[in-house]
């Protein structure tokens, strides 16, 4: 099977080199929970974590806009104010519709649900995720470089950041005439909360606050025979997405606000998860070699919490001498409604894809939120200085010079996977800021 798909596709090979880009080093990145634990998924090299990505593309839809407005986290436009910069950003991407597999057709038209083809941003070879490297053009990447504070002249202006560079430990200083935070919600919240000289952003205490990640309910269903030999070559295309269909308009009302879509992967063969994921399940990897798997993932969206937020901790230092970041958790009465409909919603697809003999294993709490990397917000746009830490363009209130272009940006963190949101977003950013460049704006 895997030499089918060799030198193109080795998902094996994929997944191993791509391990070390999560596990961090937890000295230089230390962090705490306070309330729920919440597992803070990082990659710590240039690229971020679009190196690891699935690669789901998800246009935003107006209802999450709407959903938004309704619990009083609105979004600052509608959609259509950002859809010529989301469309830009899916341009650059190299984009493939996968085909529909018959067999999530087939689940799809028995319990009623409508399944749509995977969109995804592929690498050159069809099965490697979209690298945002591959997107750089004329700009020098600094590697190593960690940033540790934003400087700023006494008038207002920020002039650049304060680095360490991580393998000599040598500091130094870059300069620059605006500098655009992309450090992803909980480090861009922490340098903005950490740096003395950004203090005019947190005028109102918003930064930090507005922090959102998803819910996801996810089960895993093993099939005791092998994945059809006649499936198409790559994973990316053994796929398909289910969109939300839980309170849109009147439609499928639910006691709970927003709602939730659902990833569908597979048959992969078993082994591809390598002996360790295999023993997890409490399998033996020597038997699995017949054996594949189906994956049902439900991805929910959760509304801002006050009390769910990014501070930093006042005694804990990191092996760079910064406060350590704390992530506040908190849960609405409204999570576990809406956990248990995904939870019941996956578990029913679950089942049908089935065959006899198959065996189906959660494999999380779908209320322990983190361990999905798709947290939003921190730094969330608005049209208020009182109510939002940029202004429409991503620019950071009452400072000058200083732009944020990642998903901190984001006031509800919708009920799909980020990234074509977050990247819409972030053209927004940058073309506001070659336009105040341009016109001496700054
Ligand atoms: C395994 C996995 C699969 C995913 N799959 C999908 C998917 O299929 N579809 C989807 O839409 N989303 C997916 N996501 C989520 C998506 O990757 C994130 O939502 C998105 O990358 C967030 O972008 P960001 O710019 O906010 O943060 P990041 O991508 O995390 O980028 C932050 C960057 O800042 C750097 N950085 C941080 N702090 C500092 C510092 N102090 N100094 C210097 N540099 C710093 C980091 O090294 C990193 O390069 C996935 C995430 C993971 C982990």
């Amino acid at each position: 099977m895997l030499e089918r798909r060799l030198p193109s596709c080795d998902v094996v090979h994929y997944r191993e080199t791509i391990k070390p880009l999560t596990q961090v080093d937890a000295d230089a990145w230390a962090y705490r929970t306070s309330g729920i634990s919440f597992d803070w998924i990082r990659v710590r090299a240039g690229g971020g974590r679009s190196l690891v990505w699935g690669g789901w593309l998800l246009w935003p839809e107006a209802q999450n806009f709407k959903d938004a407005a309704a619990a009083d986290q609105p979004w600052p436009f509608p959609i259509e104010a950002i859809a010529t910069h989301i469309r830009r950003a899916r341009n650059l991407l190299n984009i493939r519709q996968a085909p529909m597999p018959p067999h999530f057709a087939a689940v799809g038209a028995k319990l009623g649900l409508e399944v749509e083809e995977k969109l995804a941003a592929v690498g050159p070879c069809g099965c490697r995720a979209f690298v945002s490297l591959d997107w750089r053009r004329r700009s020098t990447l600094r590697p190593n470089r960690v940033v540790l504070e934003l400087l700023a002249n006494r008038r207002g202006r920020v002039t650049g950041v304060s680095y360490v560079d991580a393998e000599t430990g040598a500091r130094g200083i870059a300069t620059g005439r605006a500098v655009v935070l992309a450090a992803s919600p909980i480090e861009t919240a922490r340098l903005l909360l950490a740096s003395p000289g950004a203090a005019p952003a947190n005028a109102h205490g918003l930064v930090g606050t507005g922090l959102t990640d998803h819910l996801v309910a996810s089960y895993l269903v093993l099939v005791p025979q092998p994945a059809p030999a006649t499936e198409p070559a790559t994973p990316m295309d053994r796929a398909a997405f289910v969109p939300r269909f839980v309170n849109l308009g009147r439609k499928n009302r639910r006691d709970y606000p927003g709602g939730f879509t659902l990833e569908l992967h597979g048959p992969e063969p078993l082994l591809e998860l390598g002996a360790d994921g295999i023993r997890a399940l409490g399998l033996d990897p020597t038997a699995a070699a017949d054996a594949s798997y189906f994956l049902v993932h439900a991805i929910g969206e959760t509304l801002p919490h006050p009390d769910r937020k990014v501070t930093l901790d006042p005694d804990r230092l990191d092996r760079y001498g910064r406060r350590i970041p704390v992530i506040h958790q908190a849960q609405s009465d409204a999570e576990p409604r809406r956990a248990r409909d995904m939870e019941e919603t996956a578990l029913a697809v679950a089942d049908a894809l089935a065959t006899p003999g198959s065996r189906i294993f959660p494999l999380r709490e779908t209320l322990t939120p983190g361990g999905i990397a798709h947290e939003a917000g921190g730094a969330v746009l608005g049209r208020s200085p009182q109510r939002a830490v940029t202004d429409l363009c991503g620019r950071v209130q009452n400072l000058r010079g200083l732009y944020v272009a990642d998903a901190s940006l984001m006031p509800t963190g919708l009920d799909r996977p980020p990234t074509l949101t977050v990247l819409g977003l972030a053209m927004n950013t940058a073309d506001s800021l070659l336009e105040h460049l341009a016109t001496g704006a700054l």
